[in-house]
Order: structure tokens, then sequence, then C-alpha cells
């Protein structure tokens, strides 16, 4: 075929454009699908770490829980010895002060299953704390799942229209076969990738940037040929009537 510099290059370019708005469309449409797949991902990792920080804490708690337990059992059950021990003693001043010193150790004993009980109330409300992250947890890996099957098969649409548009795209560019149109038009597509190109308005006027155009303008594009506006550099098209 001949490379005429009459054939009408400017409807290919207007394809072009139009193909390039709905590939961006739904390029942006996966991205957002990643986006959101990610963001629920990153949900559920800070949620994990809040838990595993509240199983540490719980076990140290649990840990430092029982161990009291048992140092207080210890206590008690020598505080008892001693009482058992005090009918022993014969001297009646010496069973006053034993007598006295065990009221002290148990007051003691009494304060530390005092600190004992509220530490074991704070072990039931981390662990009730823990279920319910770890049940939120689930929930959203749940949610997660079943938002990555569903949009799975919306990405895999979207992948496959994506490939038609660009293998159409590029066979419009064959067609164009004029690299430095072609050059052109993405530097333009480039600066306004919504709007490439626009619609002469009233003969002469730009509809991109209101800019007025002359007579002359309007007879190159019904010619075909790629026409850029003078003010912001968009190419040019008649309205469709
Ligand atoms: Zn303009």
């Amino acid at each position: 075929m001949a490379d005429t510099p009459n054939t009408p290059l400017l409807p290919l370019i207007i394809d072009i454009s139009k193909l390039d708005v709905q590939i961006a469309g739904l390029q942006a449409q996966l991205k957002q699908i990643e986006t959101e797949r990610k963001n629920r991902a990153q949900a559920i990792s800070a949620l994990e770490l809040k838990k595993d920080a509240r199983a540490k804490l719980l076990a140290e708690k649990r840990a430092l829980s029982s161990r009291e337990e048992k140092g207080i059992k210890v206590e008690r059950d020598r505080i008892n010895e001693r009482r058992r021990a005090l009918s022993t003693l014969n001297n009646y001043k010496l069973q006053q002060a034993a007598e006295r010193e065990i009221d002290f150790v148990s007051k003691q004993i009494g304060q530390r299953e005092e600190l004992l009980l509220g530490l074991m109330r704070e072990v039931e409300t981390l662990d009730k704390d823990s279920k319910e992250i770890e049940a939120t947890v689930s929930g959203l890996q749940g949610e997660l799942v079943a938002f990555e099957a569903a949009s799975q098969e919306t990405a895999q649409g979207v992948q496959t229209r994506l490939q038609e548009l660009q293998a159409e795209r590029a066979k419009q560019a064959q067609l164009v076969g004029n690299n430095q149109v072609l050059t052109l038009y993405s530097r333009v597509a480039a600066r306004f990738p919504s709007d490439p190109v626009v619609d002469v308005v009233n003969r002469d006027g730009c509809s991109g940037c209101h800019m007025k155009l002359g007579p002359q303008v309007a007879v190159q594009i019904a010619r075909g040929d790629v026409v850029k506006c003078i003010g912001c550099g968009r190419i040019l098209k008649l309205p469709a009537e």
C-alpha cells in the first residue's frame, strides 16, 4: 500500500484514543482490586501482631500468677504448721510472741492474695481480649478468601478484555504506520490521559481550552489530518453529528 500524504490518520488516532481510555479504565480496575486485597491483608497482619503481643503478655501474666499462687500456698502451709506448733509451746510469753508473728505473716499473705486476685482478673480480661481478636482475625480471613475468589474471577475477565483491547490498539497503531504521528499522540495522551482528543466547537474553538483556532483548522481536520490545538496541545476532532 502506498504511503500517501492523504491517508486520513485522524480517525485511527481517535480510535486509538478511545481504546486507550478503555484500557486505562480496566487497568485502574485491576489496580483497585489489588489495592483492596492488600488493604485487607494488611488489616489482618496488624491484628495478628496485636494478637501475638496479647498472647505473649498473657503467657507472662499466667506464669507470674501460677508462681505467685504456689508461693502463697507454701507460705500458708508454713503458717499453719506454726499455728499447730503453738500448742507445744509451754511458755505463755513465747506463745504470745509467736501468735503475733503468725498474725503479722497472715496479714502479709492476705495482701499477696489480694494482688494475686487482681492478677487473675487481668489474665481473664487478656484471655477474653485475645479470643475476641482471634475471632475477628478468622472472620477477616474468611472475608479475604471470599474476596479473593470473587475478585479473581473479575480480574480474569478484565485481563481478557484488556488483552483484546491491547491487540486491537496494536492493530490500529500499525494502520497508522506513521511513527511521528504516533509519538505525537503518545505525548498528548501522557499529558491528557482522559481526553487527548477534543472536539472543535462552533467551527473554530477548542473545547478543551476554549482557544480560538481560526477557520483553517476545521478544513484540515475534515481532511483527516492530525492537528494540535495551539492553546493546550490536544488533538482536535470535529464533533460527531
Ligand atoms: Zn485547546
